[in-house]
């Protein structure tokens, strides 16, 4: 229910070219440089397509300090949408993560959580902390229908809290829309059970809402006691139960900046002297007035069903016609993107040799469209160096709000289709630069040997001089 009024041109480089370029990015989608690249699916952070109000919006920003305008208008925005009423503006959703980690998190502390978030597990271990993953076993299986596969386990929560003690846990942490399994929701009626559970053992709930939206609209669309309910009722139901709610705003309502929001003035007073420290004022937090005006805007159209639901009904396209091929893909349909079970896909590579990091990066090389692994390279080693490997190798293809069209979508599923016929040539990859700390951004690989090559031979012959 949109129509487009602004385009980007879009270039798709020769394959040859796509060679050089992804070798000069360590075989790592994340260092290409968008001139190389057709279709971005690397991610939806900053990357969805802002509405004709929110642009018209960013025009009205008030330059201030401290005081500005726009921060009320974001307040307000906060309150209605979110039903909280102290909010901390922060520069995105990782600085949340940073300040509630800093505020809440001791030496010793377990954190347990449906499933980690990148960023979320760096800042938490920063701070001495442990994180617990409790999900349902049918949540890692891609086969599985499952429609809620980001429940908590309750049961494993329970025995948890028993077993680290209630007063070693400084909250229970919900992802909304389960990023890193697929995109997967959570039900309100689990949320309602861990509510239950924290209130019997005086734990706080801390809800990461950076995509909040799409749980609620999945929540509307599969949970049928919420059929029958407004975007606007589920969404607050949601926050409702949640003491703290924190947000990426690059994914949640615009395209930059993010939040954190309460009911709780306690809470809000353990975190107030650390936004100033590394964000900001208390009144932009690091974003720029433009920004927050269009993240004001962003949250009362999460309200909306019909800005939501281009994306998710474009994945589900995606994730249909990858399945009819054959092709193993996370089912059921989530958000945030389609996911490709790289393991199933080459079942060849060893799990040591990154098989979705060698998907990524063959993907692109025949199609010049931009993934992003989601496996072992973005997990971490232990302390003596050992790599552990990640639960699921995944290539996320990520489908950004309102951005694409679906003859983009049926081209890589066209591509794919021939790359799946082809899996064979694929080979793995080994680091040659790996940082400590979030290795996934910048780490450099290689392949292990002339894979990328006759991959790009095979092309040739298949599709003559075509890109
Ligand atoms: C992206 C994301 C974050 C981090 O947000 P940034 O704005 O990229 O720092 C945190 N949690 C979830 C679930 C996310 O998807």
């Amino acid at each position: 229910m949109h129509k487009v009024r602004v385009v980007q041109k879009l270039h798709l480089v020769p394959i040859e070219r796509r060679l050089d370029a992804i070798k000069e990015a360590g075989f790592n989608t994340f260092r290409l440089s968008t001139k190389d690249v057709f279709l971005d699916m690397l991610t939806d952070s900053g990357t969805n397509a802002m509405s004709d109000n929110q642009i018209s919006a960013m025009f009205q920003a008030d330059d201030a300090y401290a005081g500005s305008q726009s921060f009320m208008r974001l307040q307000k925005a906060v309150e209605d949408v979110l039903g909280k009423k102290y909010l901390l503006p922060v520069h995105q959703g990782r600085a949340a993560e940073n300040v509630i980690s800093r505020a809440f998190i001791k030496p010793g502390n377990v954190i347990p959580m449906n499933y980690h978030f990148t960023t979320a597990l760096a800042h938490i271990t920063e701070n001495g902390g442990k994180i617990k993953e409790l999900l349902y076993d049918h949540a890692l299986d891609f086969t599985s229908d499952h429609p809620f596969k980001g429940n908590i386990n309750i049961e494993k929560l329970e025995e948890c809290i028993r077993r680290h003690g209630a007063e070693n846990i400084p909250f229970i942490r919900m992802e909304a829309s389960t990023n890193l399994i697929g995109g997967q929701p959570f039900s309100i009626s689990n949320l309602m059970d861990v509510r239950r559970i924290a209130d019997k053992y005086g734990i706080m709930l801390v809800l990461d809402a950076s995509l909040l939206g799409e749980n609620a609209y999945l929540v509307k669309q599969r949970e049928k006691e919420w059929r029958e309910n407004s975007m606007a009722d589920i969404i607050k139901m949601m926050t409702g139960l949640a003491d703290l709610v924190y947000f990426s705003a690059r994914k949640l309502s615009s395209s930059r900046g993010g939040g954190i929001c309460t009911n709780r003035k306690d809470l809000y007073m353990k975190m107030e002297a650390l936004i100033p420290l590394f964000e900001g004022f208390l009144t932009y937090g690091g974003i720029s007035v433009r920004e927050i005006e269009a993240m004001a805007v962003g949250l009362y159209e999460t309200l909306d069903e019909t800005m939501i639901s281009q994306s998710p009904q474009f994945i589900r396209f995606l994730v249909n016609e990858l399945g009819r091929l054959g092709i193993p893909v996370v089912t059921p349909p989530g958000v945030l993107g389609a996911h490709v079970d790289a393991m199933g896909f080459c079942s060849h590579i060893p799990q040591e040799h990154y098989p979705a990091g060698a998907l990524a990066a063959a993907f692109y090389l025949v199609s010049g469209v931009r993934g992003m692994e989601r496996g072992t390279i973005s997990s971490v080693r232990d302390e003596n160096g050992i790599e552990i490997l990640a639960d699921v190798e995944l290539l996320r293809l990520a489908v950004p709000r309102r951005v694409f069209t679906l003859s983009q979508i049926k081209y890589v599923v066209d591509r794919m289709a021939w790359l799946y016929e082809n899996r064979e040539l694929i080979g793995g990859l080994e680091f040659t630069y790996e940082p400590p700390v979030l290795r996934f951004f910048m780490g450099g690989l290689k392949p292990l040997t002339d894979w990328p090559e006759k991959l790009m031979v095979k092309f040739r012959k298949d599709f003559g001089d075509s890109l």
